[in-house]
């Protein structure tokens, strides 16, 4: 019956993409999903056709109506052209929790570590990702790194409730924030602060170096692991080749409202058209999304019907291996492989269940931000000036000193440099002159901080932005430059 139907929006991406998704809508159809697919087209060739952002109205139309989105691979220009569609889809959408499960199939399909059952939970929306960069001088260019405490309480909030609803016994988080104190600082704070609420789970951090060694060799030592934005977008990649294949996994990006599910690999260009590509990524986004759209009988037969197929050495070029395999296929052979198990079960295998599929989003109550006491104490005023000589400038700039404010400090992509420099510290063209309040523990007025800009103006200096420096309840909203 018509009215039964769910309707998803889905894009067939570009590259491996249209392929891929013909074989995993075949399967997913054929098991008995109740869907009634809307087509729409995003990426590349959108972009070609002179639409700028790559997508189009009326594709957003049918993504907000829908709801939920079925998508392949989409090819993003590397340096250049169009912004990532996967991101400004992500991010328009909400779909805060980016969520990659990467099993291993051992015996059936060759992997160092046959025991491997980890989740990537990866922050969807924040962190380098923002996508704000900018040239500011003929040298330096720079990328903003935002972390912000409701989108880690959201993440985090996530990745133990996902824990607790499928049985998980760790919750392991990764930062850096050794070195980024403030923003990986943040996500690791929330980490503590919200795995109290979640007592019956082992929770440990790592730094994400090591923490990433770790993962590479000794998978089977995590469970559930949340990162923010980039390190979860790398350590997916590490992951899902090191339980057997790129071309296995698959993800489901949840936000409160919509839901995106797709491959976790891109659109591999190299292999388009030659019917080669492994749909298995995408398949597995696609069992995501039957649970999500409360078909969680057929996400199991078909989830079981691929694991049999797997198991029977039915295998794409990805993960063939003389001796374990048995058949090497292409992308079709392997959906109509799949179709010919549907009602089968894997024999060695762990089958898959959902009969008690837990819902997917999470309720989240994020409390009100606290406001806090915010004085601001000095400015960071960033400068192109072409010589290479700190002790010169600093000199130039201690005579814009007055007014009630007086220069700290001069540093060079984050070290200081003046008063006293290194012969050995190298200066690019763009340097960072830390002003603050005379006296010392004394505030500034924001018109202080435009007198300031404007004698600088004046003087002919070319400042390419500035950074105003605050303290929050008497803690000091900045960390200082190394060395100082
Ligand atoms: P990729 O994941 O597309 O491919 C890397 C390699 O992995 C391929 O050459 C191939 O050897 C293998 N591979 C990937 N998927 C496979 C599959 N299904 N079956 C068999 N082998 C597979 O990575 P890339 O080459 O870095 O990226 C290509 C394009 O995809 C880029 O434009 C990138 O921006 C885009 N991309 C899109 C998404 C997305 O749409 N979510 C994600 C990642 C990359």
């Amino acid at each position: 019956m018509a009215s039964n139907l769910v309707p998803i929006t889905v894009a067939h991406g570009d590259g491996i993409g249209p392929e891929i998704m013909a074989a995993a809508l075949h399967i997913i159809r054929e098991a008995g999903a109740r869907i009634e697919p809307e087509a729409i087209e995003i990426g590349e060739r959108v972009y070609l056709r002179g639409i700028n952002s790559g997508i189009e109205p009326i594709a957003w139309e049918s993504l907000r109506r829908t709801k939920v989105f079925f998508k392949a691979p989409i090819t993003t220009p590397q340096g250049g052209g169009f912004k990532s569609l996967n991101v400004t889809t992500r991010k328009t959408l909400g779909l805060y929790a980016n969520v990659r499960p990467c099993v291993s199939y051992s015996p059936y399909v060759e992997t160092k570590h046959p025991g491997m059952d980890v989740v990537i939970v990866r922050e969807n929306e924040e962190d380098l990702y923002a996508g704000i960069e900018h040239r500011q001088t003929d040298e330096v260019y720079q990328c903003l790194k935002l972390i912000s405490r409701p989108g880690s309480e959201k993440i985090v909030r996530y990745a133990f409730e996902y824990a607790r609803r499928n049985n998980r016994k760790k919750v392991t988080c990764f930062t850096k924030d050794n070195i980024m104190k403030f923003t990986d600082g943040l996500f690791h704070k929330v980490f503590d602060e919200v795995g109290v609420e979640y007592p019956e789970f082992e929770k440990e951090h790592w730094i994400v170096d090591i923490g990433a060694a770790k993962l590479a060799d000794t998978p089977e030592a995590f469970d559930v692991v949340v990162m923010p934005n980039l390190y979860g977008d790398i350590l997916s990649d590490v992951a899902a080749q090191i339980a057997g294949s790129v071309g296995l996994a698959g993800s489901a990006n949840i936000g409160d409202q919509c839901a995106m599910f797709e491959a976790i690999h891109g659109s591999a260009p190299r292999r388009a058209g030659q019917n080669l590509a492994n749909p298995s990524g995408l398949l597995h986004g696609g069992i995501l999304m039957l649970v999500h759209i409360g078909q969680p009988e057929v996400a199991e037969r078909v989830h079981n019907a691929w694991l049999r197929t797997i198991e029977d050495g039915i295998h794409t070029y990805d993960i063939y291996k003389e001796g374990t395999s048995k058949q090497k296929v292409g992308t079709k052979e392997l959906a109509k492989a799949v179709v010919a198990r549907l009602g089968q079960n894997p024999q060695k295998l762990k089958a898959a269940s959902y009969a008690k599929a837990p819902k997917q989003t999470v309720d989240h109550q994020l409390g009100a931000t606290k406001r806090a006491n915010k004085q601001l104490i000095g400015v960071d005023v960033f400068l192109q000036w072409n010589e290479r000589n700190p002790t010169e400038f600093g000199k130039q700039l201690e005579k814009f000193n007055g007014d009630g404010v007086r220069l700290k400090s001069l540093s060079n992509r984050g070290v200081k440099v003046y008063p006293e420099s290194f012969e050995e510290t190298f200066c690019t063209d763009h340097w960072r002159a830390g002003f603050f309040a005379e006296q010392e523990s004394g505030t500034l007025t924001h018109q202080q901080v435009v007198n300031l800009l404007d004698r600088m103006q004046k003087a002919g200096l070319d400042f390419i932005k500035i950074e105003n420096l605050y303290t929050f309840d008497g803690q000091k909203g900045f960390v200082a430059s190394q060395g100082e």
